[in-house]
């Protein structure tokens, strides 16, 4: 295959993508975009985590099958390549709400599901000698204060309900994990693990096209329909065509109300010597958070840095997605203070990255697998901040659909389930506008006075939880 000049530009998608660029210069080549009209028998479109996954696991289940992967710029381009790296066995819909919806039983089986997805995301990884540094360390949620302590509490008893292990600490308890300023108290699970997402993503890649799948990038999907995606390089004909686009398929036809992109942003500090590391801890490669309502979330890297985001980034009318999101100086700032605040230690330290890019919200965030077996049409995503390990469970399940495998995956309560659309604008901008001002003024208020009144509860039905 030819390939052609290297994009130097990529480098600046994140972190990750960086460190991949330094071992492995080649991946800064795209690979060539389709070269007109072709046929498949699986045609997957968007070569992200969802997209990689689903066809790792198709060829697992039948080495024969032709598989084309579509992408519009390069592997890994998406969230998957940005991602903060927690492979935990967080769902967007929380237990509590799956089983509102499908029963108690439902939301148990999809709750042992994703606990087992993250062991095996490690045991692909290590068969198949992809070195993302992933460490299993768990998650330590901080409390920062009376109502963020409450509501630790109450999040352990209620996982307790669904099988879920999460420890209750002490402030020594969490000092054992993360040493941060002004904790009362906090939790850990053990079901997280620390990765490096864009070797990930290159690795599976690498195995992909070593088994024969066509990895087409540069390729704009314009249309999906049953048998079909017309591209901007050619029509591909397959008898199963798989979306896989994310945050992005607002921008295909008829979905323009199905998720709303947000924005998530990060930032990285230079490699941190050992003495500042003997403050903080985090010496198994746990992940870490506080119980704050605009989601924040960091690790501690291979290399002895700490990747640190988390969201407030404005919401962009008409679902916009554009290079120019990905950053926002007022939001890194942000960070960089959120960050000095939890880790004094880091005051003044370098910030080597800052980086960000678009997750996928849907209507009632309730994240979705499914393949109409009538159009041959299948679609996976809308996971909010929690696709990294999601992803090979959407991977694992559209496999079985496609094959037509009857496994206890394609019975989870997922499997089919069907978001209703977004609102129109300008209501839809109103409405997820008014709900990350909402979780910013809580948190602000739960610090200064100790509570944020009714802003939780309203927050609460705002995002369906
Ligand atoms: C900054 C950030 C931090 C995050 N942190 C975490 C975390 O720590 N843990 C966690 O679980 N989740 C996290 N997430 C979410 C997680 O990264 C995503 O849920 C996950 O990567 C989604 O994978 P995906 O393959 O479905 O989508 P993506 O990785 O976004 O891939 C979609 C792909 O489709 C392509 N595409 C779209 N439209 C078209 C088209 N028309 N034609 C061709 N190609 C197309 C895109 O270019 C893209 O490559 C984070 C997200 C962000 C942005």
């Amino acid at each position: 295959m030819t390939r052609g000049a290297p994009d130097p530009g990529l480098r600046a998608l994140s972190l990750w993508w960086d460190q991949v660029a330094d071992e492995d210069p080649a991946a800064l080549v795209p690979r060539d975009p389709l070269d007109g009209d072709t046929t498949a028998d699986v045609v997957v479109v968007g070569a992200g985590l969802t997209g990689l996954w689903a066809s790792y696991y198709l060829l697992e289940a039948d080495p024969a099958l032709e598989v084309l992967l579509v992408e519009q710029a390069v592997a890994g381009f998406g969230a998957s390549g940005r991602n903060g790296g927690w492979c935990s066995a967080l769902f967007p819909t929380s237990a509590a709400g799956l089983a509102r919806r499908h029963g108690p039983e439902a939301a148990r089986q999809l709750r042992a599901a994703m606990r087992d997805t993250v062991v095996e995301v490690g045991g692909v990884a290590a068969a198949e000698e992809i070195g993302c540094d992933f460490a299993y360390g768990g998650t330590v949620t901080l409390a920062r204060g009376a109502a963020q302590l409450a509501r630790v509490r109450a999040a352990a008893e209620e996982d307790a309900r669904w099988g879920d292990e999460t420890h209750v600490l002490d402030p020594d308890g969490v000092a054992e994990h993360v040493r941060a300023a002004g904790v009362v108290g906090g939790s850990w699970t053990p079901d997280c693990a620390r990765l490096q997402p864009a070797r990930l993503v290159h690795g599976l890649a690498r195995t992909l096209e070593e088994r024969g799948v066509r990895i087409a990038e540069g390729t704009r999907a314009l249309r999906l329909s049953p048998g079909a995606v017309v591209t901007d390089h050619g029509t591909v004909r397959a008898r199963h065509v798989l979306r896989a686009t994310e945050a992005w398929t607002p921008g295909l036809p008829g979905a323009r109300r199905a998720v709303v992109p947000v924005y998530s942003l990060m930032v990285a500090t230079a490699p941190l010597p050992a003495h500042v590391w003997e403050e903080i801890g985090l010496a198994r490669g746990q992940t870490f958070t506080d119980a704050r309502h605009l989601v924040v979330y960091g690790q501690r890297t291979a290399d002895d840095r700490l990747a640190f985001g988390g969201r407030g980034a404005p919401y962009h009318r008409g679902s916009r997605v554009r290079p120019g999101f990905d950053r926002d100086p007022g939001v890194h700032a942000h960070l960089r203070g959120t960050l000095v605040d939890l880790f004094p230690v880091l005051a003044g330290v370098e910030l080597t990255h800052a980086w960000g890019g678009p997750l996928a919200i849907p209507r009632d965030w309730h994240a979705s697998v499914g393949l109409d077996p009538a159009t041959g049409l299948g679609w996976a995503g809308g996971y909010v901040g929690d696709g990294l390990a999601t992803t090979n469970l959407a991977g694992r399940t559209l496999a079985d659909l496609v094959t037509g495998t009857d496994s206890p995956l394609v019975r989870l309560p997922w499997v089919g389930h069907r978001s209703p659309d977004w609102e129109p604008e300008p209501l839809r901008w109103a409405g997820v506008t008014a709900g990350l001002r909402t979780a910013a003024l809580a948190d602000v208020l739960e610090r200064r006075v100790g509570t944020a009144g009714p802003l939780p509860a309203l927050l609460g039905r705002l995002t369906g939880h």
